[in-house]
């Protein structure tokens, strides 16, 4: 008989400890405003050959079973059935496109169009497979700042989910044309979508505030609510995150375009710092990964941490055309600060403590020596529009504008280290996502079109379908049309969930 060695999960400042898979999804946040992290990494316990011939939906499986090991194999394989259907576009889930050279992993085939679809479509079926498994008798309310895709996706998987509520709130203007019509066209009575007069670290700060109510949170609990979150600091949202990489590693020993054991570099544009995490845990899993390259747009926070030590979140917040990177506080770098630092809760507590008085921190050289995994590189504006449009003439394959930033920090890189290692990048969107600024790189001829003009052209340009998600929105109705300040966020819960408060200027 195997013998089954259950993970425990505990919170990276300390806090709590020896909590199930399942209660670390539905908390979401540790209550000490820490992360969830498992209290190992398990290895992979199935050959590379083996995954190779494997469908997606199957790596799943073998994936998540590792991690989530209270759930059973039938609740499990019941999530990922429901989650990894026809509502992706192909039947490879995460298809990989070879071009220029390197390897586009293609994570934008689900119903949004943007890589948050590969765990949020099974993140509602994890939320409320634990709720059942812990006896929740309350409404899950689902609180979500957004950047552009996350929002969108959350909303997709949880729309009209029975037990759940869904709040979203996103930078007004902060976010493309497409994103934002996305957001406010979603349907499902349980669904709300606030744009909030700041940029999207007020938007996350804020959410973290109103976790941290605890006076808040027993008045909801009276009132039958419970808050959990859907952003990437859910460990439900790192998990599936992990399956793409083992995916896509298996998938080219089978094409034979790698050999086995040949190590891959892993390119990943990157914002909260979610998806390059789930790079590295696969590669701690035993997935042959040599570096782990975390491209950054101009907001170059992780750039300068990687090549300085120092973490600095004080300077100017730049609207680029990589919104859903636009992000100064990338949460999920402290799951990395944690098992560098040996897994010393209260030095990440510390670290972090000092980040939020601060907005700063520097890490000890020997925290900087474990992280010699990761390369950090960044690409302007300019270069990614360059690079969008050399990939475009020289291939015929067309990427957005996040793909973009990476695909031009590899190039730099490869160059600049002179390592020839096949590299997987990382293709977070669909170009029909953020078509203005795609169009304005391939064609220029943008000024005063409107989005589906351009979409309709670049379909033309490039000979690809308009994907289904952005049809729908074409004639949809607009259904959201709530605006707050940043202060004025806990009222707008209290007003979409019909809690009266005392809130100066408010019914
Ligand atoms: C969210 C997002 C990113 C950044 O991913 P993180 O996990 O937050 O680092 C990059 N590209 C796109 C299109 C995204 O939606």
């Amino acid at each position: 008989m195997e013998l089954f060695k259950e993970i425990t999960y505990q919170s990276t400042r300390g806090g709590q400890a020896g909590i199930t898979a399942s209660q670390a999804i539905l908390q979401g946040l540790a209550k000490d405003g820490g992360l969830f992290m498992p209290d190992r990494i398990p290895a992979l316990d199935i050959s590379m050959e083996k995954l190779g011939a494997m469908s997606y939906e199957e790596t799943a499986y073998e994936v998540m079973k590792c991690f989530l090991t209270d759930y059973t194999e039938e609740e499990l394989k019941d999530c990922i059935r429901k989650a990894y259907d026809s509502k992706f576009d192909t039947e490879e889930i995460a298809p990989l496109t070879k071009a220029d050279g390197a390897y586009y992993l293609e994570l934008f085939h689900g119903s949004t169009i943007a890589f948050k679809d590969m765990a949020l479509s099974i993140l509602p079926h994890l939320l409320t497979t634990a709720a059942r498994k812990n006896q929740v008798d309350k409404e899950i309310v689902i609180l979500t700042a957004t950047s552009g895709d996350t929002g969108k996706a959350a909303m997709a998987g949880f729309a009209d989910v029975p037990g759940t509520r869904i709040i979203v709130f996103y930078p007004k203007g902060g976010v493309s044309r497409i994103q934002e019509l996305q957001m406010r066209t979603q349907k499902g009575e349980n669904t709300a979508v606030v744009a909030i007069h700041g940029n999207f670290d007020d938007a996350q700060t804020g959410v973290k505030r109103i976790f941290g109510d605890q006076e808040f949170k027993e008045e909801l609990a009276e009132k039958g609510f419970q808050f959990s979150s859907a952003n990437s600091i859910n460990i439900g949202r790192l998990v599936p995150q992990v399956v793409y990489y083992v995916y896509a590693y298996a998938k080219l020993l089978n094409n034979e375009e790698i050999a086995a054991g040949e190590a891959i570099n892993v390119v990943v544009p990157t914002g909260n710092f979610g998806n390059i995490l789930a790079a590295y845990f696969a590669k701690q899993m035993g997935v042959p990964i040599k570096k782990l390259i975390c491209a950054s747009n101009d907001n170059k926070v992780l750039y300068d941490f990687f090549t300085t030590g120092t973490y600095d979140r004080n300077r100017e917040f730049i609207l680029t055309t990589s919104p859903s990177m636009d992000i100064l506080i990338s949460s999920n770098l402290e799951r990395l600060i944690y098992l560098s630092a040996g897994c010393d809760a209260a030095r990440t507590r510390e670290l972090m403590e000092q980040l939020g008085r601060t907005g700063s921190y520097t890490i000890t050289s020997e925290m900087r020596e474990k992280m010699q995994d990761f390369y950090g590189g960044f690409a302007t504006q300019e270069e990614n529009k360059t690079e969008i449009k050399r990939v475009f003439d020289d291939t015929g394959y067309l990427i957005d504008t996040h793909t973009g930033v990476a695909s031009a920090v590899y190039r730099k890189y490869a160059e600049a280290a002179r390592d020839e290692t096949k590299a997987v990048i990382a293709s977070t969107a669909s170009p029909y996502k953020f078509s203005n600024s795609v169009m304005e790189a391939i064609s220029g001829d943008t000024e005063g079109k409107e989005p589906f003009q351009l979409i309709d052209e670049m379909s033309a340009l490039s000979g690809t379908a308009v994907p289904q998600a952005v049809e729908e929105i074409r004639h949809a109705k607009i259904r959201h049309s709530r605006e707050c300040d940043v202060a004025d966020m806990k009222g707008e819960v209290r007003d979409i969930l019909g809690i009266p408060g005392l809130v100066a200027g408010r019914k």
